[in-house]
């Protein structure tokens, strides 16, 4: 859905970086850094559209989110499904997993590529850490029991 010609990651790296370091959903500013819809994605309006970053509140960075998932009576907070609905709802709690950034329509893939690239292995090192705290599902008891049921 973002325009052809998509943001230049090495232009915002600083930005990107520090967006993503930071324990706040980051869906939303990567969207505003993004290029904006694209006039090809047809909506049957008179207003020329192209270029909007605005959310579209279709609620897929609502619906991935791991911490709304294992938190679910938080969604009950709110009807909305907008990138504001989630920075409210899940503020400083956030995992930085990055999914909703993956899964927003109107982020450009040259961030998603950004994400990918360079910063999945930090992801996934943070996750790992999670496994064995007491809060979290127990992975490795999870697969375990997967795999006797095999
Ligand atoms: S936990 Fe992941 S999906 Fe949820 S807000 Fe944070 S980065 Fe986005
Ligand atoms: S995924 Fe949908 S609801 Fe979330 S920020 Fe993107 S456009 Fe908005």
């Amino acid at each position: 859905m973002p325009l052809r010609i998509q943001i230049n990651t090495k232009e915002i790296e600083g930005i990107l970086n520090e967006i993503l370091n930071t324990k706040s959903p980051p869906v939303g500013r990567c969207r505003l850094l993004s290029s904006g819809f694209s006039p090809a994605h047809a909506l049957n309006i008179m207003e020329d559209i192209s270029g909007h970053k605005e959310c579209l509140g279709c609620g897929n960075c609502i619906d991935i989110c791991p911490f709304l998932s294992r938190e679910p009576s938080r969604r009950e907070k709110t009807e909305q499904r907008t990138s504001m609905a989630l920075e409210s709802i899940v503020g400083e709690d956030c995992d930085q997993c990055d999914a909703c950034i993956m899964v927003c329509p109107q982020v450009d893939t040259t961030i998603k590529h950004y994400v990918v690239n360079h910063r999945m292995l930090e992801v996934m090192s943070r996750l790992e850490q999670r496994i064995g705290d007491e809060d979290e599902p127990d992975l490795d008891l999870f697969l375990e029991e997967a795999l006797s049921q095999t």
